[in-house]
């Protein structure tokens, strides 16, 4: 499968990208994502992130935009958000799609941490967008899934046996590389 790297954001032009977090973003790498206390402070501010693009916008007829909003902190630091689109005949789509596709526009690809909330609801995401963001950067499966308050699982734990993953991937993700 012939697939091309994305060029890689050089740091020039971070557009509409939000640095939200910092201190507690350095915090949060140099102790390692399973650091409750560092993950806790991750988890509130993109959760805090998500909802503040969350809220429903009515479209024509039944149809509207925005009853869930996504929020994506990179492994740079950025936050990225995005709304989903709920139209007939399939034609909508979830705001981790949305947020993913602001975070590809800035040249960004590897996920840190995601969170969909529904107003007080946080949504785990459904088995598409899971897929989704396996295949935008394999290194995403170690991503943090943000799925309740205090709890957050990797995407690896939600999609056992990828199928695109090789034993080569497995390894290196387990330490015996
Ligand atoms: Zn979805």
């Amino acid at each position: 499968m012939n697939r091309q790297p994305i060029q890689e954001n050089r740091g020039e032009d971070r557009g509409g990208a939000v640095r939200l977090f910092g201190a507690s973003y350095a915090f949060y790498q140099i102790c390692g994502s399973r650091s409750v206390v560092a993950m806790n402070n991750v988890a509130s501010q993109l959760i805090e992130a998500a909802r503040a693009v969350c809220g429903e916008f009515p479209l024509r007829d039944d149809f509207s935009a925005g009853s869930v909003g996504a929020a994506i902190l990179t492994d740079k630091g950025n936050v990225y958000t995005g709304v989903c689109i709920d139209l007939a005949c399939g034609l909508g789509f979830c705001a981790e799609v949305a947020a993913v596709a602001e975070m590809l526009k800035h040249r960004e690809r590897r996920i840190a941490a995601i969170v969909a909330v529904a107003g007080d609801k946080i949504l785990s995401p459904c088995g598409r967008c899971r897929e989704m963001i396996a295949q935008v950067d394999a290194r995403n499966l170690d991503c943090d899934v943000i799925v309740g308050k205090e709890r957050t699982v990797s995407l690896r734990a939600l999609l056992p046996d990828h199928w695109l993953t090789d034993a080569r991937d497995t390894e290196e993700s387990e330490g015996r590389a």
